[in-house]
């Protein structure tokens, strides 16, 4: 990428792609005769929530949720708050949450106490990627893509300084020689 920082890929796009299909399907079969919500926290589960949905062959709907974090932007405080809500009620739905990554565990924990609040029928989550060394909350994740290690990514969705979404694959930064 011109003008960019160097990367060392994690995760390769056909992993992914391999991965997110295998997911969709899961979720095809758990999901049968249900009413079924997406909900992608946005910005960083865009890539992976486009690519799952059109794995998943159910008559879903799609929606998004807009968070930002209080305090310092490298270490979660758990303290969230909703930037951007829902476009439409979930109440009765069954929601399956969205999710970048998952890393201490605080900002699905607020997620999943919020939408609870609001009666869906159920509420479940997804994740491209799971942290587990730095767990505060334990929070069941129904659906993990690729559980990694404690190392910052960036790419298919995942920013560093907002930038580097839109690698097709998860990177992690390469150190400056
Ligand atoms: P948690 O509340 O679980 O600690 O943090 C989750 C959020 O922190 C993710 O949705 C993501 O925005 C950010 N995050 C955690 N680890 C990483 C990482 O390795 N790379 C990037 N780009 N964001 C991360």
């Amino acid at each position: 990428m011109e003008g960019a920082e160097r990367f060392d890929v994690m995760i390769p796009r056909d992993t992914i792609a391999t991965r997110v299909a295998e997911m969709g399907a899961q979720i095809t079969r758990d999901y049968a005769d249900r009413e079924l919500v997406l909900v992608g926290v946005l910005k960083g589960a865009v890539m992976f929530m486009a690519d799952l949905a059109r794995h998943i062959d159910l008559a879903l709907r799609m929606d998004f949720l807009g968070l930002s974090s209080y305090g310092d932007a490298t270490q979660s405080s758990g303290v969230v708050r909703i930037t951007q809500d829902l476009s439409h009620p979930v109440g009765g739905k069954d929601v399956l949450v969205v999710e970048d990554i998952v890393d201490t565990g605080l900002t699905l924990r607020f997620l999943i106490d919020t939408l609870e609040s609001r009666q869906p029928r159920s509420v479940k989550v997804a994740t491209l990627l799971h942290k587990p060394a730095n767990t505060v909350q334990q929070v069941p994740l129904d659906y993990v893509g690729f559980t990694v290690e404690d190392r910052f990514v960036v790419g298919y969705g995942l920013d560093f300084e907002q930038r580097y979404r839109n690698l097709p694959y998860v990177g992690v930064l390469r150190p400056k020689p």
